[in-house]
């Protein structure tokens, strides 16, 4: 019944994710019908409460790796863990998540006849060696390396869905997503921008990998929002793929400097080893999304950090440091 009152389904996998939850957020309040999946094996409950109790809200735990059968008008497909340390923590299990997700996802959009959009990722561009990174450009990726369970399978994951158009004339979106940050971010998750706040709220040593010039460009997670909501919303011969990011670059110890002064922290800023196959450079060419969605990120880098590290002083405030730094995750 309620079906009738809502102008369309979506169903969003990774709902209860960071990512997947600010999309929930922004989707119920567009009026249309949400179907969050989730596993719980990152994303947690926490991130969904409060949209329960709305109507047009629905929770389902699924493992993505598994068919499901359900009936929608478009599929967001976010389900897969992002950080680098929650990947490798099952890297088969992320492969899995990638490529039979993508199949079960696409399968069930091919019977259903329903659009469908992939998070994937700047990380299917490795370590580049073209900069700033083209959506024409293939990448440098280690297929054997600890981040490839990750790499390949958001590449493959990509591979499936163009042959799903191509052979199914599937409707499709892919998204290459670069660093997005913000409010929700696992604490625990062990991503730059999280350990640096945490690290910085709680005075201890903020841990630098490598000597701190690699770089990343951080978008703020409302403004990725408004990217995969407009992409989803193209006309039919428009799959991308399409870069979502900022193309502000920082280095890390760029990136370092600024919480500690956004903190007022006395924490001290550290070296450690650079984990293996981390990309020296990454910053999105978003000049296709401009384009094609016209799109561009709002958020400037302090901004973005302030409402985030807001959101994890009261989180420990609330939680306090052994909880916040706890998790369910054996990380
Ligand atoms: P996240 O870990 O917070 O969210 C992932 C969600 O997927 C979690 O809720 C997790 O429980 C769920 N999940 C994992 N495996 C699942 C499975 N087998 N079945 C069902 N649910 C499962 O990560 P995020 O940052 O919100 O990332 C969301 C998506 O965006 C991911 O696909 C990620 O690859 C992509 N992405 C994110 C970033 C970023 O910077 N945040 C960058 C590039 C791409
Ligand atoms: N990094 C760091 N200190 C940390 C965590 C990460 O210097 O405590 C570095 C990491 O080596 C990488 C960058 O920050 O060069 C971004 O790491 P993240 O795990 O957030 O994302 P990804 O490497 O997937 O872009």
């Amino acid at each position: 019944m309620l079906s009738m009152h809502f102008e369309k389904r979506v169903a969003v996998t990774g709902g209860a994710g960071f990512l997947g939850s600010h999309l929930c957020d922004v989707l119920v309040k567009s009026g249309a019908q949400v179907l969050c999946i989730d596993n719980f094996f990152t994303g947690a409950r926490s991130n969904i409460d409060h949209l329960l109790g709305q109507k047009n809200f629905e929770l389902i735990r699924h493992d993505v790796t598994f068919p499901l059968y359900v009936e929608v008008d478009e599929i967001y497909n976010l389900a897969c863990p992002a950080s680098p340390v929650h990947y490798q923590h099952d890297p088969v299990q992320t492969t899995k998540t990638s490529v039979h997700g993508a199949i079960n996802m696409l399968g069930l959009a091919k019977r259903v006849k329903a659009k469908i959009l992939q998070a994937s990722t700047s990380e299917v561009y490795g370590d580049p060696h073209v900069h700033p990174q083209t959506e024409d450009y293939w990448g440098n990726v280690n297929p054997i390396g600890i981040r490839s369970c990750y790499d390949e399978g958001k590449r493959c994951a990509e591979t499936l869905f163009f042959d799903y158009w191509r052979q199914h004339k599937l409707r499709i979106k892919v998204a290459q997503i670069f660093n997005t940050y913000g409010p929700r971010m696992h604490p625990n998750d062990g991503r730059v921008v999280s350990n640096f706040i945490v690290q910085a709220l709680l005075g201890r040593d903020i841990t630098i990998y490598g000597d701190g010039l690699q770089t990343r460009s951080f978008c703020y997670v409302d403004d990725l929002v408004d990217g995969l909501v407009r992409l989803m919303a193209t006309a039919d011969d428009v799959t991308g793929p399409v870069n979502l990011g900022n193309p502000k670059e920082f280095t890390m110890a760029e990136l370092a400097a600024t919480v500690v002064e956004l903190t007022g922290s006395r924490s001290r800023i550290v070296h450690r080893p650079l984990p293996e196959d981390d990309p020296r450079q990454r910053r999105p060419d978003i000049s296709r999304a401009q384009d094609l969605l016209s799109w561009a990120p709002r958020t400037n880098l302090k901004d973005g950090l302030g409402r985030t590290i807001s959101y994890f002083e009261k989180l420990l405030s609330e939680q306090g440091v052994k909880n916040l730094l706890a998790g369910k995750l054996p990380v």
